[in-house]
Formats: structure tokens, C-alpha cells, sequence
């Protein structure tokens, strides 16, 4: 179907005057919306993990055609699903052709319009705006001005045209008046000037705002929508208050609540789709690498008002994809699986997505990561061993066994050391690993074990990545014993009948 050129081919085709003249972009959000939930859609696709919390509070938001804020932590989607409403905007719009404002044909507000139907009337010509053209984002920050989001005189406009200063012909539009008909979104609120929060109020209670001192009337019609953290947005005398007031809807976003949905949601954000090598990602893997996120949540050495990005476990992903393959590529092999020591390499990933408080700075970046990811291997750990008897495989430490794991040593070579492990790859079964398997993933899989192992301390690990006996513990029971130093549990077990 072709397009309507001009008004008066516009009157005449299903975008009728009756249907757009006074619809606002609300309505159609509303009205789309109406239309999804009917058809039993999903309201926002690729969204995961907030169907019964977030997602309700917004459906209700744009059904009551209220301009609303998400309040939540960095990297909880809020800017994802902010721009997801544009889904709900027609596919195609049409305005004036050649309007900076995208004026409504049967009701333009700009002057230039208004005189353009006078002149042409049903010849006026007719352009397109597709829902993704219709979406204006911006992140406040303190030194954004009333220039940039309402607009400026342009005196050298003026002079050319030969308008009055104030005319509104002589406006420069800033980003607001541009994202007429649309959705104008401004991310972390809170920095916003108080000056421009006045400014915004005006548009949005009167359509009328002051440039430079001359009142300029701009009736828009715009779906605002924000985004803040929470601590900042309710802090006093950050948000003036008849801007809160006209904020109609206040939603909670949230972090995954379950290490599944954090999965989910890194699977699917993480770039993991290599060219030219089979990539298998253990659940293990993934479980540790979620697991760091949510340990770093919990962690009080990390400041808890700015929180743990969901893009940290993404990041993270990502990198440990890159070490695998790295290795892969190193040692000519064409599979590549990811290991344990793989989300080590991974550390860039994660230091500078952590903001340290006066403790953890004290510390250092690097050995609180260092940390949050042991206790994330040995959680992980626990989901698959608690319990489970591991003493045969530690006896092999304790009698001086050592093993190193390097990215330049072939994946068999590896495996042909661990099966002198005895027991250990026994174990691999709790997490799905066969002896047919292959070297990669036998020797991934048993990385994982002895990893866990030394997350609980029950055997060392060098900085070279040698896993040797761990040291000592005291004994928690006092006998006389005749070993010397060194010996082990293995023979005390045994000789413990004849002492
Ligand atoms: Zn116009």
C-alpha cells in the first residue's frame, strides 16, 4: 500500500481526521496496549524476570495515561524497557512533511504549519514517522539546559526571516518540542537542574515555557516517561515538587530474583555466538558466573545505592567466552568450553563494575573480586556436592598429588592427569559429564570440582594455578598420634585401630 502524499489523500484514507485529529500519543499508547493484552501478546518482548511485578505496574501506567518514572539500581532494564514502549506506538505516523516538530496534519501547533494548511490546504504535504523515530532519550545531567531540552532564540534566524525575537518562528527547538508526538524519555532524573524541572513542569502542566524571557506557547502532546535511582529521586529537594506531582506513576524495578531468571537474562544479553568454533557453555559455568552478581549484592564491602549492574554478569560472560576461545584457538582445538579459571581471566569484567565502599577500597578492587568469586564457586559448588564424599580425591592432594592447569597445555594432556586422580572424575556425574564426553568437557567439568574444593579450602591453589594439598587445619579432636607432621587423615583413618 502506498502511503498517502498529501492531506487531502490523508483524509481520505484510513487515517482519517476523525480517527487522528485529536488522538494523543497516550491514547494511542493506550489504545495499543488494549489491543495487545486482547490478542493475549506479549506486552514487551525480550523483557525477563519482572512479568508479575514491573510489567503489571506499567500496563496500569499506560492504561491510565499517566507520565511515569522507573525507580531502580543501575542495570535493571530501565532504559531497555523504556524504549520497548515504542512498541506500542502506530507503525506509521504522518505529519507535515518538513516540520521540525512533526506536527499533526489536522491540528498542527507550529505556526509555520498552521500558515503551510492556510495556504495549501488539501495539497499540504504528508511525511511519515515510524514508532522507533517517535522515541527522544536523554540522560539529565547538571549542566543540561533549557536550550537543549525546550529551545533557544535564534536571533540569526530572525534576522533572516525578518520575525520578532520571541516569535516562535525564531525558536531553535531543543529535544522536547522535537519529540512531539512521541515519547520523550530522560534517564536519572535527579540531575536535572532545578531550573529545568521548572521548565519541564511548564510544558507539561500549561504548554507554555519562557526562552530567554519571552513566553513561548507549545502546547505538545508528549508521553513522558523517567527513569531514577531510588535514593536519589526521594532524597529531599531533588525533584521539585509540582514536577513530582505531574509523575503519575512511581514503579520499582528490581535484580533477578533467582539465579534462573539471572541466566536467563544473561543468556540471552550476553554476545556468546562465535564464528568458527563449536561453543558449549557448562550450566556450571553459568551458574558461577550469575552467582558472582548476586554474592557482589550481598557483599557489604559494595555500595549498596548504586548496586551490581546486571550487565556485570553479561560482561563477564563474555569475557569468559573470549578466554575459552583464546585457548581454543591457542591449542588448535575447534571446541570450545569454558572453565573455572576462565571467569578468573574474567576480572577486568568485574573490578571496575563494582563501586567499593571506604572497606572494600581499603582492600582493593581486584582481591574483593577475587573473593565474591570464590564464594560464588563454592555456592555453585554446594548446589552439586553438598554432601557429597570428596575425601578420596583430597587423600590425592594430601600425599603430595599436584596438578597445574595452564591455557597452554592441551586439553588431553589434562585429562590424562586428572584420571590419575583417583575418584575425581567418578564425581563428574552430578553435573552431567560422561566418560565418553569430550577431553574439554571432562577436564572443564573436573576444574570445577577441584575449584570448589579449594573455594572450601579443603585443597590449596597456587597463583600458577597448581593445585597442591591444602594447608592444615588443627584437628578438632586431641589424640596422641605417632605419624609425624604432614601425614594425612588416609593413614591416621587406617592405623586407628591399632593405636
Ligand atoms: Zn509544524
Amino acid at each position: 500500500m502506498t502511503l498517502p502524499a498529501t492531506l487531502g489523500e490523508l483524509r481520505r484514507s484510513p487515517f482519517t481526521e476523525e480517527r487522528l485529529g485529536s488522538r494523543r500519543v497516550k491514547d494511542e499508547l493506550r489504545d495499543n496496549l488494549v489491543r495487545k493484552l486482547r490478542a493475549g501478546e506479549t506486552v514487551f518482548s525480550g523483557v525477563v524476570g519482572y512479568d508479575d511485578t514491573v510489567v503489571p505496574q506499567i500496563v496500569n501506567a499506560v492504561l491510565s495515561r499517566h507520565n511515569f518514572i522507573l525507580l531502580g539500581l543501575r542495570g535493571q532494564a530501565k532504559s531497555r524497557i523504556l524504549r520497548a514502549l515504542t512498541s506500542l506506538l502506530d507503525e506509521r505516523t504522518p505529519y507535515i512533511a518538513g516540520c521540525e516538530i512533526h506536527d499533526n496534519p489536522y491540528s498542527p501547533i507550529c505556526r509555520r504549519c498552521r500558515e503551510l494548511v492556510a495556504q495549501q490546504g488539501d495539497a499540504t504535504p504528508i511525511a511519515y514517522l515510524s514508532g522507533d523515530d517517535r522515541y527522544v532519550e536523554k540522560l539529565a545531567t547538571p549542566d543540561v539546559t533549557i536550550a537543549d531540552l525546550i529551545g533557544d532564540i535564534d536571533p540569526i534566524k530572525a534576522a533572516r526571516t525578518g520575525h520578532e525575537l520571541g516569535s516562535e518562528l525564531t525558536v531553535h527547538y531543543g529535544l522536547l518540542p522535537r519529540a512531539n508526538r512521541g515519547i520523550f524519555a530522560i534517564n536519572e532524573l535527579p540531575d536535572l537542574a532545578g531550573k529545568i524541572q521548572v521548565g519541564l513542569f511548564n510544558i507539561m502542566q500549561e504548554g507554555d515555557v519562557q526562552i530567554k524571557g519571552y513566553p513561548i506557547r507549545l502546547p505538545l502532546d508528549v508521553a513522558l516517561v523517567f527513569s531514577a535511582n531510588p535514593e536519589d529521586y526521594t532524597a529531599r529537594g531533588k525533584i521539585i515538587t509540582p514536577l513530582k506531582d505531574r509523575i503519575g506513576s512511581e514503579i520499582r524495578t528490581h535484580y533477578p530474583v533467582n539465579l534462573d531468571e539471572g541466566i536467563a537474562i544473561t543468556t540471552q544479553e550476553a554476545w556468546v555466538t562465535r564464528d568458527g568454533h563449536r561453543l558449549l557453555v557448562p550450566k556450571y559455568v553459568r551458574e558461577v558466573v550469575e552467582n558472582i552478581a548476586f554474592v557482589a549484592r550481598e557483599d557489604k564491602r559494595i555500595d549498596k545505592r548504586s548496586g551490581v549492574s546486571q550487565r556485570l554478569p553479561i560482561s563477564v560472560m563474555e569475557n569468559v567466552i573470549s578466554n575459552a576461545e583464546r585457548r581454543a584457538i591457542r591449542n588448535g582445538e575447534d571446541h570450545v568450553v569454558p572453565r573455572l579459571s576462565d571467569i578468573y581471566a574474567a576480572m577486568p569484567a568485574i573490578t571496575g563494575k563494582l563501586e567499593l565502599e571506604y572497606e572494600g577500597e581499603m582492600k582493593g578492587a581486584d582481591n574483593v573480586a577475587r573473593e565474591i568469586i570464590r564464594t560464588a564457586i563454592a555456592r555453585t559448588y554446594d548446589l552439586y556436592y553438598e554432601g557429597v564424599e570428596m575425601r578420596q580425591v583430597i587423600q590425592w592432594f594430601d600425599l603430595g598429588g599436584q596438578i597445574q592447569f595452564t591455557d597452554t597445555a592441551p586439553t588431553t594432556e589434562l585429562l590424562q592427569q586428572l584420571e590419575n586422580i583417583q575418584g575425581l572424575l567418578d564425581k563428574l556425574g552430578a553435573v552431567s559429564v560422561k566418560p565418553k564426553d569430550s577431553a574439554a568437557v571432562q577436564v572443564s567439568a573436573a576444574e570445577f570440582v577441584l575449584e570448589g574444593l579449594h573455594a572450601h579450602k579443603r585443597i590449596g591453589r597456587s597463583e600458577e594455578r597448581v593445585f597442591m594439598a591444602g594447608e592444615k587445619q588443627p584437628r578438632p579432636e586431641k589424640r596422641p598420634r605417632r605419624e609425624g607432621p604432614g601425614e594425612d587423615e588416609f593413614f591416621n583413618r587406617n592405623r586407628r585401630p591399632y593405636n
